[in-house]
């Protein structure tokens, strides 16, 4: 899974994703990794070992069939499950099984449905059988019911927050512009919410699903769909089928509007479930997929297992997206079209996704403290395929970006990847389970090499083929075939927690040649963090332009290398391609070793590392000609990053004609750059040094290019400088649907109040998944505080169903907030209390008449939402 986006976790995630998308150098990764990792913020401080689910009984095989209430957002169902005793004898079962109506409870024996006692507590079905069955034995039970995934008393009391399996999208069709959608979220544990199952990820099923839908809307499942049938009413039956066995928690529906695009990976069907108006543009998003299956195929060892394999987005997806085996489900903001494709693309989650069917769906992980299993993998197959297909410079960026959002988390809390204590399961998603784990698995290879890996990784999958798997069978695969004893590394990576954090000291000895290298293990040791063992390598770079390199083995706190070397090296890089997780902060390292090594360095890291410490420790970027010359090169630099980077950061230099040539060098960027990003930051840092009329007007016409992310950040910039002309584009573009200049131009229209701006956000808020609904509700915010009485009360309906509907926490704490500043902002005017904001609605008359009504309205609304809802967020910003 991607991006869990659930109640209590996904402030974080928000705040962060919008701040990137009002920056205007957007790095996709960055966004794609703040959003997509659960930033999870809570650290539960549970010591209670957590075990392995016990299987008593073992699902074999779910028949469903399953209709809709639209209406009151239900679904009516009949599951048979088919089991098996595991061992012992048995004379019940419990079945997972949220928030339902119980109907019917009956075993089934040769057609035959005899009525079975059974209890039932909203979260257990417990069903209590006549005789004792043994492990020879299979039953099947017949449950009919009604799931109500939204049944607002469970949600408030229930022990499950945040989850409810089951979505329906604009379910009573009045919001116009917003698809109609149903789909299903069930990791981790939520596919129980809309059938009863042994909700655990060490179960697994085969299936089949009924779904009887009106013949308006298309259907996907898992496995194969075997056939379709007119039912009566304008209703249809899908039938479809999964004959190979998945956990629980994979198993999915989504039901919507959709073009179908085909392709084919070998023999099996390939789709792309896309909005209608995306059709022409599937291709370009996912079209990449029979390659990556054929190269993940040819890379486990292991051909692509399922069915079928198709991708389908839908509206407000509570996850980035998600492996449901066989059928993929993405967030709407996957869906470009080729030229937004230019500006961003999400191919990395396309790659993590596919891989899951490996690494998760055909061995799972056996409990939720294995998690890394599945996501860790995932996560390492996104490098691999960026590898492969793009070469180096793409994937030691992902590398560097893992590390990077690792380290960020680390900061805050430390954990082993496997660990057996959480209050939630949704804590295992974090940067450790993906992020840290990629990167352990690249040490893994690493060490024991690419074929003993990757012929590792096949007996793996193909030993547990089909089966539930703790991190111990990764390790004896990979230790039968490599011969390797690998406990300690599996130990220290996968049982211990932290990483090494390296004090390096080089010091080069002219009389005896030897560079000294002392390397000191500083991390802190509390919290179950070992003295690391591991090899570093390190490599030179000598007078006579020849590189060298030399690896240690570190096995205790403090070592003492000497390394013997003709003269003193003109650059010295430690990990050079940047294998070990750790943190390592170099000393005695010269201004000149940190210019060549921003020269010389092949891996993309160690530029970077270089450009970060000469901005932090060269004194004089702005005063000398040469220092200012040296760094500037990095615009110039082969990877865009560094580029942007570059363009952000190097400070204006105080010497005239040198920054006329920086002005010029960002001005051929802006022009030139093949990347939009680096354009898109160019414009940004020309704008804000350099935003003359001369020079703007060297730029044409800015309205004029087909990026919309560097268009964005032309129409935000040029408001301030020309008005007019911003005005007059952002009219002609009103219908625009691209998320980047939507969010501009709300930008624009909370500044100018003309009266078109209303329609515009109301069309938007409608149209838009809440993921990118709240850099726009912050304008709407500020458009409405300049504004009269009539438009704050034609707002209301919409910003109060945000408030007490969205599945975006983020999106209604923005949403109550703009209620709050309008109450209080408008207090203020009344009783004449100083504004404290600069922006231009503090300028706006609104007659006290105004201010007073809607002070009132804005109250009254915020004491029906007051009714309405138990979030204590929501409450809290909404007090007096
Ligand atoms: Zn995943």
């Amino acid at each position: 899974m991607l991006m869990r986006f659930v109640l209590f976790f996904s402030v974080i995630l928000f705040i962060t994703s919008c701040s990137v998308f009002k920056k205007t150098a957007i790095d996709p990764d960055e966004i794609a990794m703040t959003v997509d990792l659960d930033t999870v913020n809570i650290y539960s401080g549970r010591t209670a070992y957590i075990e392995t689910p016990a299987i008593n009984s073992r699902l074999l095989h779910t028949r469903l069939k399953v209709d809709f209430d639209w209406e009151n957002r239900r679904l009516n169902g009949e599951a048979t499950l088919r089991f098996t005793p595991h061992f012992y004898n048995q004379d019940k079962l419990v079945l997972d099984a949220k928030a339902f109506d119980i109907i019917e409870v009956k075993l089934l024996e040769n057609d035959v449905k005899t009525n079975l006692d059974y209890a039932y507590d909203s979260l257990e079905l417990t069903i209590s059988f006549d005789r004792t069955y043994s492990r020879n034995d299979t039953f099947e039970v017949f449950i009919k019911y009604t799931a109500n995934p939204y049944s607002q008393d469970f949600l408030k009391d229930g022990a499950i927050r945040g989850a409810r399996g089951l979505y329906f999208v604009n379910h009573d069709g009045k919001t116009e512009g917003r698809p109609r959608q149903i789909w299903t979220q069930g990791q981790t544990e939520s596919n129980s919410f809309w059938f009863p199952t042994k909700d655990k990820p060490n179960q697994r099923t085969t299936s089949e699903i009924y779904m009887t839908v009106n013949d308006s809307f298309k259907t996907l499942s898992n496995g194969e769909l075997y056939y379709s049938e007119m039912v009566g009413d304008g209703m249809r039956t899908d039938y479809w089928r999964q004959d190979i066995s998945h956990p629980p928690y994979l198993m999915m529906m989504a039901v919507g509007e959709y073009a179908i695009v085909s392709d084919t990976w070998r023999d099996l069907d390939v789709d792309y479930y896309v909005y209608p108006e995306f059709e022409e543009h599937a291709r370009a998003i996912f079209g990449n997929t029979p390659e990556m299956m054929e190269f993940f195929s040819e890379l486990f060892g292991v051909d692509y297992p399922w069915e079928k394999y198709a991708q389908v987005i839908v509206h407000d997806f509570v996850a980035g997206a998600m492996e449901n085996t066989s059928a993929s489900v993405y967030m709407d903001l996957v869906q470009r079209t080729e030229t937004e494709l230019k500006d961003r693309n999400f191919e990395r989650i396309i790659a993590h996704e596919l891989a899951h069917h490996w690494f998760g769906n055909y061995v799972t992980c056996e409990s939720w403290s294995n998690l890394v299993l599945n996501e860790g993998f995932a996560t390492y197959s996104e490098y691999l395929w960026a590898d492969y297909k793009y070469g180096k410079e793409r994937s030691q960026y992902k590398l560097h970006f893992n590390r990077r959002a690792y380290l960020s988390e680390a900061r805050s809390r430390i954990n082993s990847l496997i660990r057996f204590q959480y209050n939630d399961p949704l804590e295992m998603f974090d940067r450790h389970s993906y992020q840290k784990g990629g990167l352990v698995l690249h040490m893994l290879r690493n060490k024991i090499g690419d074929e003993a890996f990757f012929l590792g990784l096949q007996e793996y999958l193909t030993k547990n083929a089909l089966e539930a798997v703790e991190v111990h069978h990764l390790r004896l695969a990979l230790e039968d075939v490599s011969g390797i004893d690998l406990n300690r590394f599996f130990n220290q990576w996968f049982l211990s927690a932290g990483h090494p954090v390296l004090d390096v000291n080089y010091a080069f000895d002219t009389t005896s040649r030897q560079l000294n290298i002392k390397i000191n293990q500083i991390q802190n040791f509390e919290n179950d963090i070992p003295v690391f063992h591991f090899p570093i390598t390190f490599k030179v770079l000598t007078t006579e332009n020849e590189w060298l390199e030399k690896t240690f083995n570190v096995k205790k706190m403090y070592h003492d290398f000497d390394w013997e070397l003709e003269s003193e090296p003109k650059l010295i890089l430690a990990d050079p391609e940047q294998i070990l997780l750790a943190e390592i902060l170099e000393k005695g390292k010269s201004e000149s070793q940190l210019y060549e090594q921003l020269k010389s360095s092949e891996h993309f890291f160690h530029r970077l590392n270089a450009f970060d410490s000469l901005l932090a420790s060269v004194q004089d970027i702005k005063t000398s000609r040469t220092v200012f010359r040296e760094i500037s090169k990095t615009l110039d630099d082969k990877h865009w990053y560094i580029r942007n980077q570059a363009i952000e950061r190097i400070p204006l230099t105080e010497l005239e004609n040198l920054k006329s040539s920086f002005k010029n060098k960002l001005i051929d960027l802006y022009n030139n750059d093949p990347e939009n990003r680096v354009r898109a930051a160019a414009l940004e840092r020309i704008f804000k040094d350099f935003g003359d009329r001369e020079t703007i007007s060297m730029l044409g016409d800015l309205m004029n290019v087909e990026s919309y992310m560097v268009k964005a950040v032309a129409l935000r910039n040029l408001y301030d400088f020309n008005a007019e002309t911003a005005i007059d584009f952002v009219l002609n573009n009103l219908e625009t649907n691209n998320p980047d200049l939507i969010s501009a131009i709300g930008e624009v229209l909370s500044k100018s109040f003309i009266p078109e701006a209303q329609i515009f956000f109301q069309r938007n808020l409608n149209r838009l998944s809440f993921r990118s609904q709240g850099s726009l509700l912050a304008s709407y915010n500020k458009y409405l505080l300049g504004s009269s009485f009539a438009r704050v009360r034609a707002a209301m309906p919409q910003i109060e169903n945000i408030i007490t509907e969205s599945e975006g926490s983020r999106t209604r704490v923005r949403a109550a907030e703009l209620l709050r500043d309008l109450r209080d902002i408008n207090r203020k005017r009344i009783t004449g209390e100083e504004i404290k904001d600069d922006a231009p609605f503090k300028d706006v008359k609104i007659s006290m008449e105004d201010s007073e009504q809607i002070v009132e309205l804005v109250s009254n609304v915020i004491e029906n939402i007051r009714l309405k809802t138990d979030n204590r967020r929501i409450l809290n910003i909404l007090r007096n």
